[in-house]
């Protein structure tokens, strides 16, 4: 299937795409899931660019917000074999599922523990008392800088957060492509590239795959 991303050209995408080899197992199973019932799991270009990501990096210990049927989590859990994940979830229906699907991520992967948190991120982030070496932020756009204010202080020094769907269907990068309903979560997505991209103690990098990507390095200092 042809998708397009607006973000680059089709035939850019659908080639990186195509050379994303084809997962197996409880992968393909939510894959398969999130296709029929519409759920936004992370693009396939997005979940080899994270699986490269995760051999190199590391992390030990990763928050997410946002879990869904729990892929994006599975691919960090298969990737770190060892460690701890905090993951958040506004519904209950979608944690229900990711709790299925931590239950066979756990016999593939015993080192690693999932904790979920079902609730508004905003009202769950104040009571982490974790810290973490990755933050993945795929929840609701247009709080993306309130996420990041509660969860910067849970970011240890050298580690990083990864904000998924930055580039929202091109309609960040250009008014061209901008629906009106969308105009305020925009601005805010804006705002917050350019906050992330400018901040003192912040390295930041936005990628165009999938929906847009945005990979900021927490250097220390003040936050
Ligand atoms: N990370 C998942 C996909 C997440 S889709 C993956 O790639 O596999 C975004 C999810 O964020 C949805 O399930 C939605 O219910 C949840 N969400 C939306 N607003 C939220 C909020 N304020 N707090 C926590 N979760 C939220
Ligand atoms: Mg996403």
């Amino acid at each position: 299937m042809a998708i397009e991303s607006k973000i680059v050209d089709p035939y850019v995408e659908n080639y990186i795409k195509s050379l994303v080899p084809e997962s197996m197992g409880l992968f393909h199973e939510l894959e398969h899931y999130a296709e029929r019932f519409q759920v936004p799991i992370i693009q396939k270009e997005v979940a080899q660019y994270l699986k490269v990501f995760l051999k190199w990096v590391k992390p030990k210990t990763v928050l997410e917000i946002g879990t869904a049927i729990g892929y994006s989590a599975s691919l960090f859990a298969y990737e770190m074999e060892n460690g701890h994940i905090d993951t958040i979830e506004l519904s209950e229906g979608m944690a229900e599922i990711a709790a299925v699907t931590f239950q066979k991520l756990s016999e593939m992967r015993p080192d690693v523990s999932v904790r979920q948190w079902l609730g508004d991120a905003q009202e769950v982030l104040p009571k982490l008392e974790n810290k973490y070496d990755m933050i993945f932020i795929d929840a609701a756009k247009g709080h993306y800088q309130a996420f990041l204010d509660l969860c910067l202080p849970r970011l240890n020094t050298g580690g990083v957060i990864i904000s998924d769907n930055v580039l929202y269907k091109g309609m960040v990068a250009t008014d061209a492509y901008l629906v009106k309903r969308k105009i305020t979560i925009v601005k805010r997505m804006r705002k917050y590239l350019a906050f992330i991209s400018n901040h003192p103690d912040l390295e930041t990098t936005i990628l165009p795959i999938g929906d847009g990507v945005a990979i900021t390095y927490k250097k220390g200092g003040t936050v």
